[in-house]
């Protein structure tokens, strides 16, 4: 077991690493080694963390133009197709007088993943050129981002569940559209890009 840690100062600095799975912390010899306690790889930091994040950052702000500019859903309505984008489509449903789902779909796929992008974009920044903002103010706007990450899926379980409510047969059928696979990997890389992300490098930064 190692020395006490001492707080206000990184483990990196006092030799010491941190199990990401069972939270014991043992002093570090090489770059990458197992958890004396648990054997799970362990690592002073996460390799290329800020790379990855970026990469999977990009990759999610250039999807989200066509998730919001190309049609999500296509109705079928007498044999005449109707595009229909994230925008649109709430607009039609504030107009069905649905506008709590309105509501929802607007906070879900448009709201959230922008928030995401930003959010992000701006820790990765302010670590890069060790901007002056409060090092835990930054952990908890990543800690925010983690935590809705639980809730991003919520946008296409309501166009599933959209698709099941619409669709009559012949009459009447919804189809995702070309957006639908693009929101569906904004999604998949914010959460990637959260996951790749190393906190501790937040403390690095500091001066
Ligand atoms: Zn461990």
């Amino acid at each position: 077991m190692a020395s006490n840690p001492i707080a206000g100062q990184t483990g990196f600095k006092q030799g010491l690493q941190l199990c990401k799975v069972c939270g014991n912390h043992s002093p570090y010899k090489t770059e990458q080694t197992r958890c004396p306690v648990c054997l799970s790889p362990i690592s002073v930091r996460n390799k290329n963390s800020l790379q990855k994040t970026w990469a999977f950052l990009i990759t999610s702000a250039i999807f989200i133009f066509p998730a919001n500019l190309y049609p999500i859903t296509y109705l079928l309505k007498n044999n005449i197709l109707y595009p229909d984008t994230i925008f649109s489509g709430i607009l039609s449903l504030i107009e069905s007088d649905m506008l709590t789902i309105a509501i929802v779909v607007f906070i879900a796929s448009i709201v959230v993943p922008i928030f995401k992008i930003m959010a992000l974009t701006f820790i990765l920044l302010a670590i890069q050129y060790r901007w002056r903002f409060s090092h835990k103010k930054q952990l908890w706007i990543f800690k925010t981002v983690d935590w809705i990450g639980k809730w991003s899926i919520l946008d296409l379980f309501v166009i599933s569940i959209m698709v099941a409510v619409f669709d009559k047969g012949q009459l009447l059928s919804v189809y995702p559209g070309i957006a639908a696979s693009s929101f569906t990997i904004v999604v998949l890389t914010t959460l990637f890009a959260a996951n790749s992300f190393d906190t501790r490098l937040i403390w690095d930064a500091k001066k």
